[in-house]
């Protein structure tokens, strides 16, 4: 007999599981066991799959490190018992929740996968069916005896992305994510495609180790020609701040104004992390490449490389609640830790 996968679905919320309020005609979330019914098509799957939901599911604009530290919690109780896990989740910031779940789950050897839809599952031209089924698939692939995709992963629309990597740039279309800066690990047509090479692997004696309570002393600043010194100021005063995500042009360019370079340099004698990420939608970051942004690196502005804002952010949350000595956060910021930046 064929070893059959054990899946654990956790259910957060999002449009995949919600239904028409009837007196307000707004989407919201409904109970977990009606998502089930409408998906007959699971039992048909070679692979055993028990559920668990969020007592309330949410809209993925209430997830909160407390909410990332619910599933991690989940994760982390049932790791043996599972060959891989699919979290049904909000699109809206799913990228966020996968980036920040792939920093808190150390030495993961089994596949995360978060999933979602843009039209809910009762509806009739759904993405919902095809996205949790192949999904589960994908949680589901083993060779000689291990998962083969051993990471957090993000399955939508027909491609399997390093969820660290993934940004979600359409509000209405299917294809409402994409990996800018890195290929998708796998792609499902006719046949399930994985690229072995681009995977994460792990080495499977080392223990699950699960980091909680991130950091949420954090702040992305987009910069926008008119940015005015009061408002940095006061960004950089801001009480408890510990770190800030700066999206700058380009290739890591930013004013070269005095009051610009010396209120940033305030933030970092008060002992601010700063990190320099592009606005752009793909490319990297590369201090020193242009004279708008030599300054930022010389006064020791992180570099994000081509890090996304949602990994960066998260990563900062991360390292600053594992109270990383200032001295190395730098270097443990610029390197990758999860595979979420090249
Ligand atoms: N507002 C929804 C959410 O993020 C959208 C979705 O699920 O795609 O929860």
């Amino acid at each position: 007999m064929p070893y059959k996968a054990k899946i654990l679905l956790i259910y957060t919320g999002g449009t995949i599981g919600m239904m028409k309020d009837f007196e307000t005609g707004a989407l919201k979330a409904f109970n977990f066991s009606k998502l089930l019914q409408r998906i007959p098509e699971l039992k048909q799957l070679d692979c055993d799959i028990d559920t668990v939901s969020f007592d309330d599911p949410i809209d993925s604009s209430n997830i909160n490190p407390e909410k990332w530290d619910k599933i991690a919690t989940i994760i982390e109780e049932k790791y043996t018992d599972y060959d891989g896990f699919v979290v049904l989740h909000g699109s809206d910031t799913m990228s966020y929740s996968a980036s920040a779940l792939s920093f808190m789950l150390e030495n993961l050897a089994k596949p995360v996968i978060f999933t979602g839809s843009q039209l809910p599952i009762g509806d009739l031209r759904t993405d919902a069916k095809e996205n949790l089924i192949t999904a589960i698939q994908v949680a589901s692939l083993q060779s000689k005896g291990k998962p083969v995709i051993q990471e957090v992963g993000l399955y939508f629309e027909y491609k399997l992305y390093r969820g660290n990597r993934t940004t979600k740039i359409n509000a209405e279309h299917f294809n409402a994510f994409t990996s800018p800066n890195y290929p998708p690990l796998a792609e499902s047509g006719v046949h399930l495609k994985v690229d072995t090479n681009l995977g994460l692997s792990q080495n499977n004696s080392k223990k699950l180790i699960v980091h909680k309570n991130l950091d949420t002393n954090v702040f992305v600043l987009k910069l926008f020609p008119g940015i005015n010194q009061s408002v940095m100021s006061a960004i950089m005063n801001i009480p408890q701040l510990k770190g800030i995500v700066i999206e700058t042009y380009g290739a890591g360019n930013a004013p070269t104004e005095d009051w610009f370079l010396e209120a940033l340099q305030q933030g970092i004698d008060r002992g601010l992390h700063i990190v320099n990420v592009t606005q752009c939608s793909g490319g990297s970051v590369n201090m020193g490449q242009y004279e708008t942004s030599t300054s930022l690196k010389k006064i020791g502005i992180i570099s994000g490389s081509d890090i996304t804002t949602e990994a960066a952010i998260t990563k900062l949350m991360y390292l600053l609640a594992e109270n990383v000595s200032p001295n190395a956060f730098k270097t443990i910021f610029e390197t990758s830790l999860r595979g979420e930046l090249t």
